[in-house]
């Protein structure tokens, strides 16, 4: 027998050879064959088997419906393959489960219907389904609930997926995004990193890429997000699409922004700041030393500011350093970089000159853009400014130089009377160094005691007694000998330093009178006078400072009078009115020194009240002699006289000088015809030793016995 099919055993041994188990049952469920396979999934006996219901292998909770379902296969039977996800479960003898897959083929035999159940054990693959189902789900949670902005592309860029939080960052729901091109929400300017981006990542030149982007919110905003791409592929290594996931640094980016301005821009002004101006001017030198370009520095310093804050205090004072910074700014070249150098001091870098007139005409347009006063709190406010210039046009600069060398030349044109604009010059340098150095000596031979007060007699002219003093101080420096208040006052008043040297004048010569109040000299009790600075006056200390000095000497205040100049009412006359208020009301008088020069305006003179008017030398004592001269002299004391203010005429030297301020009626004068300024003890000798008589010179001052 050559055909196997045809053996009596060929049915058996083909069912056990294949890997599945097969039940072969009767038109009325009834299982008529089984495999090995089955009996050893259920783990029930052939005998155990044969002939029973098929119910043995279905769980009781399926049997009404498998009664059902089975006839009515059988009556209208069409196979069913596996695979065909006929999900079916397996009664075992011990009561549990298995999952299967069963494939059904109906028969017929002997007019018999028949079917047969192919029987393949699904656990791990239903196993593997759960399995794929979790992740997905996991997968679900993770995008939904992330809360970084998440969103899928496809190849044409269409959004096919986003989650809340992508929908919340650009302010638009789900339906508004999906299906629409991406780069419709995009920032126009960043269109071109996206594309770059995505022929990169299809390119295969990265396996994802991380940029930064803009998009549109649908309120407008710009959004910065960081975003990392990937490709999401399947397991050939197609790509099926495109996740974005991102992160929203708009905020973060702001604050960045924002902390690098603060590190480079003044916060007052908004303007470059010290560190931003060095980076330019370091450029700026580098340039210079390769190509020769031709640039300057300006250093700005505004005149007298310090009397505004010390005024109107430093709401205002910072009110106007940023409209002087505005003003700067309109005429600042795009190419140049303004700075605020700190206090009252901006820098002005300009590059790329085409002539050292170019700086000077920059000055200039500096200098007028001061002529209109500045509008601040309600005041009009007129400012000026000086202002210091160094150039460069080739190598051997450092900034610190530069900047030092910008400071010469601003101290020149301060010294210069201020409001102008002075070019640098080697020259310049050496003096700032010897200022330098004697400004440190000044401030150390004031804490070592070498600064002395003299006193030089004022007297009344028509007696020839002495009535006062006026205090000047000295400084007999080891190497160079006298150095002229007119030099060292002037550097002290660069700095705090004059507040300091101002004390010690008005300590020593409130000592000096109680001294001279103890040597029992048959004077009359003089009074003195004491010069106070500009600085000085507008020290807010400086009311409070002389009350404590009097109350601590119990010296009567009308015996101290303080000379101030016509310059103090520069900065605001408000306030040199107020000081002078309550200078007054301490009982102290007040005396305008170098009267006639300045501006002497006549209204000032009716403001101001002072007690006593100081007549300049250059009336007094004049280079030469003029009728005009003798007119204005005249014209002055009487001035005084109608003003009820007494006259001092400063700077006699001479009989004749003396005569003719007798005869116009000034009553009291100073000079070295009578005496130099001399410390107090010197000129008790003299007045002790003479008996009250003066004999240096040619004409004898008599003190009062
Ligand atoms: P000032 O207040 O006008 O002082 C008068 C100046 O004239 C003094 O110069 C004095 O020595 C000088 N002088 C007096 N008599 C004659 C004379 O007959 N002929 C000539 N040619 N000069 C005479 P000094 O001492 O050099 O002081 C110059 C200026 O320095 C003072 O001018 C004053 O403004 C300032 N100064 C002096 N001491 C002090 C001080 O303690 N504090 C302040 N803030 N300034 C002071
Ligand atoms: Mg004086
Ligand atoms: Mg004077």
């Amino acid at each position: 027998m050559n055909r196997i099919d045809e053996h009596p055993r060929f049915g058996h041994h083909l069912s056990e050879a294949v890997v599945d188990g097969i039940v072969i049952i009767d038109e009325y469920g009834v299982i008529r064959h089984v495999n090995g396979r089955v009996l050893s999934l259920t783990g029930y006996s052939h005998e155990e088997m044969i002939d029973q219901d098929i119910d043995v292998l279905i769980p009781g909770r399926f049997h009404s419906h498998h009664a059902a379902h089975l006839s009515a296969y059988v009556d209208d039977s069409k196979s069913r393959k596996m695979g065909t996800s006929r999900k079916f479960t397996l009664q075992c003898r011990d009561g549990s489960e298995i999952a299967v897959d069963i494939a059904l083929s109906p028969f017929h035999l002997d007019d018999k219907k028949w079917v047969t159940a192919t029987i393949r054990d699904d656990r791990a693959h239903r196993a593997m389904e759960r399995s794929h189902d979790d992740a997905e789900q996991r997968f679900q949670l993770a995008f939904e609930s992330n809360m970084a902005p998440m969103m899928f592309h496809d190849h044409e860029n269409r959004i096919i997926a986003v989650n809340d939080a992508f929908c919340q960052m650009i302010g638009r729901s789900r339906s508004e995004l999906l299906g629409v091109d991406s780069s419709a929400y995009t920032h126009p300017e960043d269109l071109g990193i996206t594309e770059a981006t995505h022929d990169r990542l299809t390119s295969g030149e990265v396996s994802q890429a991380r940029y930064v982007k803009r998009y549109l919110h649908k309120n407008g905003q710009v959004i910065v997000v960081e975003v990392l791409k990937a490709p999401a592929r399947d397991a050939d290594g197609n790509t099926l699409y495109y996740v974005l996931s991102q992160r929203d640094i708009t905020e973060e980016r702001a604050l960045t922004a924002q902390l690098s301005h603060q590190a480079l821009h003044d916060p007052l002004t908004g303007l470059a700041n010290r560190a931003l101006f060095d980076d330019r001017l370091t450029q700026a030198l580098a340039r210079a030393a390769r190509f020769g370009d031709l640039g300057a520095v300006l250093l700005l310093d505004l005149d007298d500011f310090k009397g505004v804050n010390d005024t109107y205090g430093h709401v205002v004072g910072d009110q106007l350093l940023r409209a002087v910074a505005l003003r700067l700014e309109e005429i600042t070249r795009t190419s140049d970089t303004l700075c605020r150098f700190g206090g009252d001091e901006f820098l002005y870098l300009a590059e790329a000159l085409d002539s050292p007139e170019q700086a000077s005409e920059l000055a200039q347009r500096v200098l007028r853009s001061f002529d209109e006063p500045f509008s601040v709190a309600g005041t009009l406010l007129q400012l000026a400014v000086s202002i210091g210039i160094v150039l460069w046009d080739g190598p051997g600069n450092s900034t610190t130089e530069v900047i030092q060398n910008a400071d010469i030349a601003l101290y020149e044109a301060k010294r210069q009377g201020k409001s102008r604009s002075v070019f640098f010059t080697a020259n310049m340098q050496l003096k700032a160094m010897s200022r330098f150095a004697l400004t440190q000596q000044l401030r150390q031979a004031l804490h070592s005691g070498e600064l002395e007060m003299h006193y030089q007699p004022i007297v009344d002219l028509r007696s020839s007694e002495v009535v006062g003093f006026e205090a000047l101080m000295r400084w007999p420096h080891a190497e160079r000998g006298w150095v002229p208040p007119s030099v060292f006052i002037a550097l002290a008043e660069e700095s705090e330093l004059i507040l300091e040297i101002g004390l010690f004048a008005l300590r020593e010569s409130v000592a000096a009178l109680t001294w001279w109040d103890e040597q029992g000299l048959n004077t009359q009790q003089p009074f003195v006078t004491v010069n106070l600075s500009l600085r000085q006056f507008h020290d807010p200390e400086l009311v409070s400072t002389i009350a404590k000095a009097l109350s601590t000497s119990k010296l009567d205040p009308g015996r101290l009078i303080l000379e101030i100049t016509e310059s103090v009412t520069f900065l605001d006359f408000n306030e040199t009115l107020n000081v002078i208020g309550h200078l007054r009301d301490l009982g102290i008088a007040i005396a305008l020194d170098d009267f006639g020069t300045g501006y002497s305006s006549l209204s000032y003179l009716t403001l101001l009240q002072p007690r006593i008017i100081k007549i300049d030398q250059s009336f007094v004592s004049p280079a030469h002699e003029s009728v005009h001269n003798n007119t204005l002299l005249e014209a002055i004391v009487s001035l005084g006289r109608n003003l009820s203010m007494t006259v001092i005429a400063e700077g006699i030297e001479t009989e004749p000088q003396l005569e003719r301020l007798r005869q116009v009626g000034c009553v009291l004068g100073q000079g070295h015809l009578f005496s130099h300024a001399m410390p107090i003890d010197s000129l008790k000798e003299l007045v002790d030793g003479n008996r009250g008589f003066w004999t240096g010179s040619t004409y004898q001052l008599r003190l009062t016995d």
